[in-house]
């Protein structure tokens, strides 16, 4: 068990810098995502807490005590990579015990010890069969047995289930969060799969270019995206964008698109110049009456529910409506969106700007 605390790490490779002034803390017991696209530097990030990367700059704290210098093996932390890298000379029983072996702790204790973790991971079956003619989810679960069965101070998992299909990626995801709430180890998980992050983090990091955008739970990162980046990363189909100028001051509740008023959350600071609404797909609604004038281009019906691509006079809008809701291609309709769920970003910084949200809470 750890409580994990990066303060102010920067790591850079000649003149790039990989990560850029990173400070976060990741809980005792936590489900802790790094998430972002390629090349972001998310397993820096990692393998500067797991001791293979030295910071440039900053300092890594484990359960209170600096390790920003010390080695790997004196950390105490387990890697699961995503290629499951086994012995494949060995077979399941001797590929979980390797690590324990190494520590040269008794047969008895060993043997208790990988019996154990093999109950865990519900592979206690196939402790004797060798590792060649395993499934890729198997022997993912044997690679997580050796990380186990140390019984490390925390996890550090990049990509793990990167190689496994995406139909078995979801329910090995499931297991593995599931394995992680019976054992409550901390764990660092990357992964560039927004959904992956979504369904097993409690608290999600945003990178982008070495940089942490967004720090939060994933209903906070999903409902308050703190920049267009994340706005545009998190959702399926990804927020709407309707591009808008003028000037917003602190207190206002409404502002002008295409001519018609939008409500908003009351704003608690100004801004001008180029500004961006933004709005989920789940948050616009097709109604006759009055509203923001649109065109239907397509319609995708995807059982429990269809996504509706809408024309306005200057953006394309994505809307998630009911399954069984009409929504004839070529015809217009009018949008309404769900105030207190909408965003405004400065275009040029890619900042959200602030609100009082309280306020139209529901
Ligand atoms: P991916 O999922 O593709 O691995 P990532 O977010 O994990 O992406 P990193 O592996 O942390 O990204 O890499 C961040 C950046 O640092 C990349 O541009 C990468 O090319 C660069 N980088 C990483 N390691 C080194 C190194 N040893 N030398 C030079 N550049 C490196």
């Amino acid at each position: 068990m750890a409580e994990i605390v990066v303060q102010n790490v920067r790591k850079t490779f000649g003149d790039f810098v990989a990560v850029s002034d990173s400070s976060f803390t990741v809980q005792d017991g936590e489900f802790f995502v790094l998430l972002g696209p390629s090349g972001c530097g998310k397993t820096t990030t990692l393998r500067m807490i797991a001791g293979l990367e030295v910071p440039t700059s900053g300092q890594i704290f484990l359960d209170g005590a600096e390790v920003s210098q010390t080695r790997p093996s004196e950390r105490d932390i387990a890697f699961v990579f995503q290629m499951f890298a086994l012995y494949p000379h060995m077979n399941v029983r001797k590929n979980i015990a390797y690590p324990l072996v190494s520590q040269g702790l008794s047969r008895a204790v060993v043997r208790a010890k990988v019996d154990e973790v093999a109950q865990i991971l519900g592979i206690d079956h196939i402790l004797d069969n060798p590792v060649s003619g395993l499934s890729g989810g198997d022997r993912q679960r044997v690679a997580l047995g050796r990380a186990i069965v140390r019984n490390p101070k925390a996890f550090m998992m990049d990509e793990p289930l990167g190689a496994l299909d995406a139909e078995f990626r979801e329910s090995m995801a499931e297991e593995l969060r599931s394995l992680h709430d019976r054992m409550g180890a901390t764990t660092v998980y990357v992964t560039h799969d927004q959904l992956e992050a979504m369904q097993m983090g409690d608290k999600i990091i945003v990178m982008n270019h070495g940089v942490i955008e967004q720090f939060g739970t994933p209903q906070e990162i999903y409902d308050y995206p703190a920049s267009l980046f994340v706005a545009d990363f998190i959702g399926s189909p990804s927020m709407n964008f309707l591009p808008f100028q003028g000037t917003v001051r602190k207190g206002a509740t409404q502002v002008l698109i295409d001519k018609h008023t939008i409500a908003i959350p009351e704003l608690l600071e100004d801004a001008d110049g180029e500004l961006i609404l933004g709005v989920r797909p789940e948050h616009v609604f097709l109604t006759k009456n009055s509203g923001l004038p649109a065109k239907v281009i397509a319609t995708e019906y995807l059982g429990t529910s269809q996504i509706v691509t809408l024309e306005t006079a200057k953006s394309e809008i994505k809307a998630r409506i009911d399954a069984d809701q009409c929504a004839d291609t070529g015809g217009t309709v009018q949008l309404e969106f769900h105030s207190p769920a909408i965003s405004i970003f400065n275009e040029a910084s890619g900042r959200a700007l602030q609100f009082d949200r309280g306020l139209m809470a529901g």
